[in-house]
């Protein structure tokens, strides 16, 4: 089964709110799956109940995980997301930084004490650091081209092209800074 889901479209923090649950009030997280092959954009809140639901099948313990950038809207919902905590699967985590020593420090940053009460050696699942920034890659049925986004810090944007179809994220692109 092909689709697209987004489990999370709010920015900044999320929005429990009851007017705003028509389309759900958690920070950003886009699920892409492809047969049995998941790609998760972002790492919003919106990825709690996407954890919580893969964990109840045992097919799919492989994911990928393409960040955007680090503001906490895009990150904030990686502590809660159960799989990491479970030995036996594996996540390649991508994301803009020039090692992967740098990408998992912006990762578990957010976690370190007085932040957060447990930090990321706490994960059991394995886990890979990934340098997506001005990189091509592939994977599984997915190919994947990065762009630099007009966003504070370094941002980038994802065109997935899969089977001859063509998605691209971009998300807290400015354009109305641009000349
Ligand atoms: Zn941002």
């Amino acid at each position: 089964m092909n689709y697209l889901k987004f489990w999370g479209v709010r920015g900044s923090y999320p929005a429990p709110f009851g007017s705003h649950m028509r389309i759900g009030g958690n920070t950003v997280c886009v699920e892409l799956r492809v047969d049995d092959h998941i790609l998760i954009l972002d790492g919003g809140t919106g990825i709690i109940p996407l954890g919580n639901s893969l964990i109840k099948q045992d097919k799919i313990k492989d994911v990928t995980i393409l960040l955007t950038h680090y503001h906490w809207d895009h990150i904030s919902g990686l502590p809660f997301f159960v799989p990491v905590f479970i030995p036996g699967w594996k996540l390649n985590i991508y994301g803009p930084g020039n090692s992967q020593e740098e990408i998992k420090k912006r990762i578990s940053g957010q976690m370190i004490d007085p932040y957060f009460p447990i930090e990321v050696e706490t994960w059991l699942a394995d886990i890979n650091y990934l340098i997506a920034h001005k990189a091509e890659f592939e994977f599984g049925p997915f190919k994947v081209e990065t762009f630099n986004v007009h966003h504070p810090g370094i941002t980038l944007g994802y065109r997935i092209t899969v089977h001859d179809k063509t998605i691209v994220y971009v998300s807290d692109h400015e354009l109305g800074f641009l000349d």
